[in-house]
């Protein structure tokens, strides 16, 4: 099976087709977005995900804009992701997740 190229929607590189994250910026969502709770492909003109009903636009913890549920915001830059603490997974998790998506294990906050 032939391994197929497509670019990173953040850096425009272009990366293995399957990858989870881009290699080169280190985003998570290379090829579109994805709900953070339920890892669900959703777009930034639906407002709740049709997977787990979260909603996709959320105050910001550190400025208070409302901002689209990716990475950063979108209005101080500042990440909104935290880490699992399991150090088995390290995963980088929304920071609203309760329930790691990787392994499965609480989040504490
Ligand atoms: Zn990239
Ligand atoms: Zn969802
Ligand atoms: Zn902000
Ligand atoms: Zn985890």
């Amino acid at each position: 099976m032939a391994f197929y190229k497509q670019n990173c929607m953040q850096c425009n590189s272009l990366i293995e087709r399957d990858a989870e994250f881009c290699p080169v910026c280190g985003s998570h969502s290379p090829f579109g977005y994805k709900c953070p709770s339920c890892l669900r492909k959703i777009g930034k003109e639906e407002k709740i995900c049709s997977g787990c009903g979260r909603a996709l636009y959320i105050p910001c913890p550190h400025c208070g804009e409302l901002t689209f549920v990716q990475e950063m915001c979108q209005h101080c830059k500042k990440s909104l992701m935290i880490v699992c603490q399991n150090p088995r997974c390290k995963k980088p998790q929304f920071f609203e997740n309760r329930k790691c998506t990787g392994c499965g294990k609480k989040i504490r906050g």
